[in-house]
């Protein structure tokens, strides 16, 4: 498992567990991977290492902060992705 699968499953699951409580955001597939994008460009900075066993290392180390991290970029995510969603509106089902 390497550092991306790694911080995106990260956010993935983070966002699984606040989506409840956006219920203005859209999480259609389109808005949901650009929510993902956004967290994962913030973390990316934070977590980039050069050799894969220190990547190891250091996430293994550190699940409670990399989770506190994503869980802030996610955040991040739905704010921009609520405020100008990039999906195509003719795809979106208003039922
Ligand atoms: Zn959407």
């Amino acid at each position: 498992m390497g550092l991306k699968n790694y911080t995106e499953e990260v956010a993935v699951e983070v966002l699984n567990e606040i989506k409840g409580m956006h219920p203005n955001c859209c999480f259609c597939e389109k808005c949901t991977q650009d929510i993902i994008a956004i967290a994962l460009t913030r973390l990316k900075g934070k977590y980039a290492v050069t050799r894969e066993g220190e990547i190891f290392a250091r996430v293994e180390q550190s699940d409670r902060q990399v989770r506190a991290d994503a869980l802030l970029a996610v955040m991040e995510g739905i704010e921009k992705v609520s405020k100008r969603p990039k999906h195509d509106p003719d795809k979106i089902k208003l039922d």
